[in-house]
């Protein structure tokens, strides 16, 4: 099933375009560069999976039923690099990191695999929903491998109407294959129901974790560029604020998700951070949705309420911003197979998740703080030693994780870095929190 026709790539090695050989930190402008021109070339590269040689390109690809327009191509090399695939053919593909270059999850979990290609009009990428980087348990379920597959248009457009994100499961992807989910956790744990997880710190340093399945709530654009391909990605460097964020990620409309730094015009002479529209107006504990309320600033920097725009070359794009929500608030194309449904389609190779009241995340057995996570408690006594060291204080908190040891802080300074990453400090309830934000 995992015979894929790769634009560029091939099922069995992962697309290893140009980003992934730019220098460090090079791969912004260029990634931004080739994914703003925006997809609607003919599809020149479409190759079938073969694993080894390379292939003629004048055969046509396995599933589509269409040959493909130009069969001038030079074949994609099958071996590992295949810089030389048009890049024009199926830009999408060009911008999915190579997974294998990464350590994986960890020892015990099978490696991650991604691989992505282009039809007539849809872009198609599988994944085995693994991460390409140590993981972190931050909330009770296991982390198992699950083959995802998603199919979005290839030319995404604006629909007249925008659409809900399901308040349940998958809004899109990210460029190393895992899921992203809207800004809401599930119905349990019943203290921050529906809560914005982000916020409630329950994801981990890349700012994902595990339900049914590993899925994130945000893009970190640390966590997402061909550099990122390392153990414990979240500790390396803040991304540069005067270079032009690459893609992070799809939207099952299939318009690309950049990270927040933009170019302010074609020219390029200036770069901005793009922001959400949405302002805090309630507890994010209780209903995200019911805690947040989008505004129009009516300026260049702040997103519509779908956290997208038209960006300075006129194509519309959405942006993973440091505030709710995160990556989208709606959708401003037609989703396939996800528009204001509660619950992604079954039967589709996709992920199920559970019914409403299930939740998908189960408590903490007590006393089991995670592997690297914070520890239980019942009260304050239980937490004397248990924070980080460096550590002003520690208390014992609730949280949707059930009640956690956390530090306690009144500014940023008092808040220690821990295996999950930067902490900052929650000022309204004085306990350090997980940095938000790319
Ligand atoms: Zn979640
Ligand atoms: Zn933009």
């Amino acid at each position: 099933m995992w015979a894929s026709v790769g634009c560029g790539g091939t099922g069995g090695s992962p697309p290893t375009l140009g980003p992934l050989d730019a220098a460090s930190d090079g791969e912004e402008g260029a990634v931004s560069d080739v994914a703003a021109d925006g997809p609607g070339s003919v599809d020149t590269g479409a190759q079938p999976d073969t694993g080894t040689a390379p292939v003629d390109s004048r055969v046509p690809p396995v599933d589509t039923g269409t040959p493909p327009v130009d069969t001038g191509a030079p074949p994609a090399d099958t071996g590992t690099a295949p810089t030389d695939a048009p890049a024009g053919a199926c830009p999408q593909v060009a911008t999915l990191l190579d997974v294998s270059r990464g350590p994986g999850a960890g020892s015990g979990y099978p490696a991650p695999r991604l691989s992505g290609r282009c039809t007539d009009t849809s872009f198609i990428v599988e994944s085995n929903n693994i991460p390409h980087y140590t993981f972190v348990r931050t909330t009770p379920n296991a982390l198992v491998a699950r083959e995802q597959r998603w199919e979005v248009p290839r030319n995404p457009r604006e629909a007249e109407r925008t659409t809900m994100i399901p308040r349940l499961g998958v809004v899109g992807f990210s460029v190393n294959g895992q899921p992203f989910f809207g800004p809401n956790e599930a119905a349990v744990p019943a203290d921050s129901a529906w809560g914005d997880p982000i916020f409630n710190g329950i994801t981990d340093g890349c700012l994902g974790h595990t339900a049914m399945e590993y899925h994130y709530h945000a893009l970190s654009q640390r966590c997402l560029t061909p550099e990122a391909l390392v153990a414990t990605p979240w500790t390396r460097p803040e991304p540069a604020r005067d270079r032009a964020s690459p893609v992070l990620g799809y939207a099952l409309d299939g318009f690309p998700v950049y990270g927040p730094y933009e170019c302010a015009d074609a020219s390029c002479a200036r770069v901005v951070e793009q922001q959400s529209g949405y302002e805090r107006t309630g507890n994010p504990r209780t209903n995200a949705w019911d805690a947040y309320r989008w505004r129009d600033f009516g300026d260049a920097t702040h997103l519509d309420a779908c956290n997208g725009h038209r960006g300075p070359r006129g194509d519309y794009h959405y942006h993973a911003t440091a505030g709710f929500p995160y990556i989208l608030g709606c959708f401003r194309g037609t989703a396939s197979g996800a528009g204001g449904m509660m619950m992604p389609p079954m039967g589709d190779g996709g992920t199920m998740m559970p019914p409403p009241g299930d939740g998908g995340m189960m408590m903490p057995p007590p006393g089991d703080g995670g592997m690297t996570g914070p520890r239980a408690c019942t009260t304050n006594a239980d937490c004397t030693g248990a924070c980080p060291t460096g550590s002003r204080g520690c208390t014992c908190n609730m949280s949707p994780m059930g009640r956690i040891c956390v530090p306690t802080c009144t500014s940023d300074a008092d808040c220690p870095t821990t295996p999950m990453g930067a902490l900052r400090c929650e000022t309204m309830l004085r306990i350090c929190v997980p940095r938000m934000g790319p």
